[in-house]
């Protein structure tokens, strides 16, 4: 079949195979540059990692940079969807089969499993995948971006909500599709939205993680975890650090101190990195969030700072994770990724063109060119036009999910 993108909102129903494997192929060109020019050497490599949302955004990233930049064993973690008779799978379906064909090809250990990584069930898989095939992990990355969480013990369901507190919040915002921008008012979340969406995006998950690991001593000496958090600046702070999810940032953020210190104990370490804004799939669902990316895109790329998934991950494991003398973290114990972004001039660069920017001025202030492209690249639309024409065949395995298939 010929695939074309069909886009309804921020969310895009098709995906391209071939635009996925590019993106993998790029960013495995991306991860094994940094790690090979790391000077002087790493100080220790990861060798066993697990990535816990690992088909997309800064997971996959991760997992591209622990396998590719450093040869190291991955088991990842996702929830997609494959192909069927209507639909194509999605991308993380197909990133994540491009990159266990590539770790196939370049001799490294890859294996997935595809469920609900809330689950008990999706840790006691993991932990017996781990056990049989991998050994203990001295890495683990916490990257899930959920829009709701079954807790495992009760069986209640928690749904994220992206509103301010207390007080209601207007603030523009942009389609990014038309250009159309507006203003959106946002209602204050009730309690139950605050607590729900800690629930979901905040430390638990996280902890039970780690917990199951530790009971099933598949920690390593020296293990290192990290979650990813966003920190902003005022003109998303109603709608993102004090509001809803910024609750939930603080809740992963107090965790990875609780962590810490049970890990220290093994010369370990659990950190959160603040990474950058950028256009992933989470991203792309928060108002407000478009227009800021893409004002800040402007920017970023006129002062040659800008950075995708893979740059930030390349920064975080050579620099920060691995590196001979790692940049100071913050007064939070945080990495900060996102220093570039929160440079004072780019910020105010970013606020000023905030404040002018309108429906006439958009494309000039705004780029949100180079967002819409950023956001179908993200589906695998827009790498190679040559490829996106020709007839594919949407059905494309995960190797180590078809073993399994075929094993059962
Ligand atoms: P993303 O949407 O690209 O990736 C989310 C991942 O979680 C995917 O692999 C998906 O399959 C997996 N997932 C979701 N629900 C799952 C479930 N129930 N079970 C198993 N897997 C599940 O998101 P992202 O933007 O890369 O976000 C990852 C983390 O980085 C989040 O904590 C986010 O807050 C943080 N972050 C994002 C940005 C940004 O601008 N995108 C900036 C800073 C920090």
């Amino acid at each position: 079949m010929i695939i074309r993108p069909q886009s309804k909102g921020f969310i895009c129903l098709t995906a391209h195979p071939d635009g996925c494997a590019k993106n993998v192929d790029e960013q495995i060109e991306v991860a094994r540059a940094r790690a090979k020019a790391q000077t002087p050497g790493p100080v220790r490599v990861p060798q066993t990692v697990l990535v816990i949302g690992a088909s997309t955004g800064y997971g996959l990233a991760s997992r591209i940079m622990a396998a590719f930049g450093y040869g190291a064993k991955t088991l990842g973690i996702f929830f997609e969807k494959p192909a069927d008779d209507k639909r194509t799978a999605t991308p993380g379906w197909y990133q994540s089969a491009a990159f266990e064909r590539r770790a196939q090809a370049a001799g490294v250990q890859a294996a997935s499993l595809n469920g609900d990584a809330f689950s008990s069930d999706m840790k006691r898989r993991a932990v017996s995948l781990l056990k049989d095939s991998f050994g203990p992990v001295d890495l683990v990355v916490y990257s899930l971006a959920s829009p709701r969480r079954t807790h495992p013990d009760t069986g209640e369901v928690f749904t994220s909500v992206l509103k301010p507190i207390l007080r209601p919040t207007s603030s523009k915002t942009v389609n990014f599709q038309t250009g159309v921008v507006s203003e959106v008012s946002i209602a204050p979340a009730e309690l139950t939205e605050i607590s729900q969406t800690v629930a979901v995006m905040g430390g638990d998950d996280w902890n039970r993680w780690m917990d199951a690991l530790d009971g099933a001593k598949l920690l390593a000496p020296q293990a290192i975890t990290v979650a990813y958090s966003y920190a902003g600046p005022e003109l998303t702070e109603s709608i993102y650090r004090r509001g809803t999810i910024g609750r939930a940032k603080d809740h992963l953020e107090a965790t990875a101190h609780r962590l810490n210190e049970r890990l220290a104990r093994t010369g370990g370490r659990a950190v959160v990195s603040v990474n950058k804004a950028l256009v992933t799939q989470a991203s792309s669902a928060i108002p407000v969030m478009p227009l800021y990316i893409s004002l800040l895109y402007k920017v970023m790329k006129s002062k040659g700072l800008h950075e995708g998934c893979i740059e930030q991950m390349a920064r975080l494991f050579v620099d920060h994770l691995y590196g001979d003398v790692p940049p100071p973290v913050d007064e939070h114990e945080r990495i900060r990724l996102d220093d570039w972004e929160m440079r004072p001039d780019v910020q105010r660069e970013v606020s000023r063109a905030w404040d002018r920017v309108n429906g006439r001025n958009v494309e000039e202030l705004a780029d949100l060119r180079g967002y819409r492209e950023d956001f179908f690249k993200l589906f695998g639309f827009g790498w190679d036009a040559g490829t996106e024409n020709a007839d594919v065949d949407p059905a494309i395995p995960i190797p180590s999910l078809e073993q399994k298939i075929q094993g059962a």
